[in-house]
C-alpha cells in the first residue's frame, strides 16, 4: 500500500487538520528523516499551502486546530503545535499551545524548524541525523576530520565532549579533540 493509501485509511479520506474532504495530499512533516505514514500527515491543499508559505497564514483556518491537535498521531500533532506556535500572538492559539501535551521526542521534532522562534533564535545546530544539539552535549565523529593549523588527523569515532555551539552559524560547533580546541561541522558529527 501506498504512503498515501495508508493515510486515506488512517484519516478516513479527510484532512487530517482542518477535516476538509478535497485537494487531499501527502504532506512529508520536515524534517524528513522517517518518512512514511509515521512522518506524514494527510492534508488539504488549502493546510499544505498555509504550512509551507507563512505569509499567507490566516489564522481563523487554524481554528479547526482546536479538534486536531488532540490527534493520537505524533506527525499531525507536531503540525498543530508548528501553526500554534507560528500563531501565538493572536491569543487563542496560546491558549490551546499551553494545553496540549507532546512526548519529548514529539516535542523535540516540532521545534525542529524552529517555528515560533525569532529570527536570532532560529539558528538551530543539528547533527548529522537532524538531532539538535545544544552547548555542553556530546558528540562522535562520523568522518574524519583534519584539525586547522596542524597536521593531525582526529580519526572517525572519536567523541568529543562538552561542545559549544557557534551563535552566528548553524554549520558549526567548537569543541576539544585531544587538547585542542577546534572548529567542527556539525554534518559530520552524531550526538551522543
Ligand atoms: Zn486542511
Amino acid at each position: 500500500m501506498s504512503v498515501l493509501e495508508e493515510l486515506n485509511g488512517r484519516s478516513g479520506n479527510a484532512c487530517e487538520l482542518c477535516g476538509a474532504t478535497s485537494e487531499l495530499n501527502v504532506y512529508e512533516v520536515p524534517p524528513v528523516s522517517t518518512g512514511g505514514i509515521d512522518g506524514s500527515i494527510l492534508a488539504c491543499a488549502t493546510c499544505i499551502g498555509q504550512v509551507e508559505n507563512p505569509e499567507t497564514t490566516d489564522a481563523n483556518h487554524w481554528r479547526c486546530l482546536n479538534d486536531s491537535m488532540w490527534s493520537e498521531y505524533d506527525a499531525v500533532k507536531v503540525v498543530a503545535w508548528r501553526m500554534l506556535s507560528r500563531l501565538k500572538s493572536e491569543g487563542w492559539p496560546k491558549d490551546l499551545l499551553d494545553m496540549m501535551y507532546l512526548e519529548d521526542d514529539a516535542l523535540q521534532w516540532a521545534k525542529a524548524t524552529g517555528e515560533g522562534l525569532s529570527e536570532d533564535e532560529k539558528i538551530i545546530h543539528r547533527d548529522v541525523n537532524g538531532v539538535i544539539l545544544q552547548n555542553g552535549d556530546s558528540v562522535v565523529l562520523v568522518k574524519d576530520l583534519k584539525i586547522k593549523g596542524s597536521s593531525q588527523v582526529a580519526k572517525q569515532g572519536t567523541a568529543v565532549r562538552r561542545i559549544s555551539l557557534d551563535r552566528e552559524n548553524a554549520e558549526y560547533i567548537e569543541g576539544k579533540v585531544g587538547p585542542t580546541l577546534t572548529v567542527i561541522i556539525t554534518k559530520y558529527v552524531k550526538k551522543i
